[in-house]
């Protein structure tokens, strides 16, 4: 077994693990490391470049997150501008159509802008995450490394990992910064001593933000919708995509994307390949025969993911999130251990901007036991 040593061990390279290493690199504090479990940095982040033709360049669409709103989440823009990246205004002008029923043509309606304005980002939400990865030296962010227990002696906290091969590696650390949901910390981490019940307890009951959704892609050469007037926007109460929207790239390929309505129990029992014949269809019924024909098709079941979703996430959570206590209040844990993850968030849990906040916290909380 591999043993080592480091002040502060991250886990999770999401963008919440990623920008906390960032702001302790900031703050002089190097001794650091970040333990991801997929082979993967981003987390819910996932923009995976397509090529879509052999001889024009790969374009990456936002399986995961696609808007920020940059009016009133100011720390995530400033994070935007200071990394270099470009942002777009979500395209809504035009109307939208609403279907009722397959069987009669959807009913077109005005359609409505956002306000504040939905951002995106050129590159893709991925963008965010790889340019902060690329400033954490390879040693300290590792990934393919599945944390399963913490135990707690006088002064260190024993995280150990395991690889893809089953090799396991124990991380000495005086503090450990949790950037992974609180329901996954609660359900598959083993803490000894074990946590307040309580403390446990709130985790678990934190729904995972969009961990129950999927999402599917259609790509066009060019967005023919928007040459009738309509914005790309639908609803519709048949499915199985129950919201549709224009995710078109600004100079590159159109694209249509929307959330899958059925559950995730009913998605599991089908292959992919006849869910996006589903979505076809439904896309032919809407936009007409042009969206039958895409020249690729992309689909994220999110509730499948391990990683992100547990049994708890496979039904939409019917309240609004309320962030957990991050930490013990009292007890051997309480100076050792800080939850960071976008739900930790008590301004925007759940969102990109409640990865940044909840970040901006743990490191808060980190300097004030220096
Ligand atoms: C379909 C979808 C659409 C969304 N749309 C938006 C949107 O438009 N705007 C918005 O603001 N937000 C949106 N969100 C939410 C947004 O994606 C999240 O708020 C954000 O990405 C959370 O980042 P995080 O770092 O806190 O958590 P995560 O991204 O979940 O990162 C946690 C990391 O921990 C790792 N991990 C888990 N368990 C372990 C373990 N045992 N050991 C080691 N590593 C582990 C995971 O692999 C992951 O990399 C959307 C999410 C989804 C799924």
């Amino acid at each position: 077994m591999n043993s080592n040593r480091t002040h502060i061990a991250i886990i999770g390279a999401g963008l919440a693990g990623l920008y906390a290493a960032r702001l302790l690199q900031e703050q002089g504090m190097h001794d650091f490391v970040v333990l991801e479990a997929r082979p993967r940095t981003g987390g819910r982040i996932l923009s995976p470049a397509v090529p879509l033709a052999s001889d024009s360049a790969s374009v990456c669409f936002d399986l995961g997150p696609s808007w920020f709103w940059p009016e009133f989440q100011p720390a995530l823009d400033e994070l935007i501008s200071a990394l270099g990246l470009e942002r777009f205004a979500q395209f809504e002008s035009g109307d939208m159509l609403i279907e009722h029923s397959p069987h009669q043509p959807p009913m077109r309606r005005p359609g409505f802008r956002n306000s504040p304005t939905s951002m995106r980002l050129h590159g893709g939400m991925s963008a965010l995450v790889e340019t902060l990865a690329q400033s954490i030296p390879a040693t300290q962010l590792l990934t393919g490394q599945l944390v399963t227990e913490l135990t707690l002696n006088d002064v260190h906290v024993t995280v150990m990992t395991h690889d893809t091969q089953g090799a396991t590696s124990a991380w000495q650390a005086k503090h450990v910064l949790l950037a992974l949901p609180p329901r996954l910390a609660a359900e598959y981490l083993h803490f000894s001593p074990a946590l307040p019940t309580s403390l446990l307890q709130q985790w678990r009951d934190t729904a995972t933000w969009m961990a129950p959704h999927a999402k599917y892609f259609a790509i066009y050469e060019r967005p023919f919708w928007r040459e009738q007037g309509l914005s790309g926007e639908a609803r519709s109460m048949q499915g199985p995509l129950g919201e549709i929207h224009d995710a078109s790239l600004p100079d590159g390929p159109a694209a249509l994307f929307g959330f899958l309505a059925m559950p995730a129990s009913v998605r599991q029992q089908m292959n992919s390949e006849t869910l996006h014949q589903l979505c076809r269809a439904q896309l032919t019924r809407i936009f007409g025969p042009q969206a039958g024909s895409p020249l690729a098709e992309l689909s994220q079941d999110w509730s499948q993911e391990a990683l992100t979703a547990s049994h708890a996430d496979q039904h939409p959570s019917p309240h609004h999130l309320t962030a957990p206590a991050t930490c013990p209040a009292d007890g051997p844990w309480q100076h050792h251990l800080c939850g960071i993850a976008s739900e930790w968030s008590t301004q925007f849990p759940g969102y990109l901007a409640g990865a940044i906040d909840a970040a901006m916290c743990g490191v808060q909380w980190l300097q004030h036991l220096k």
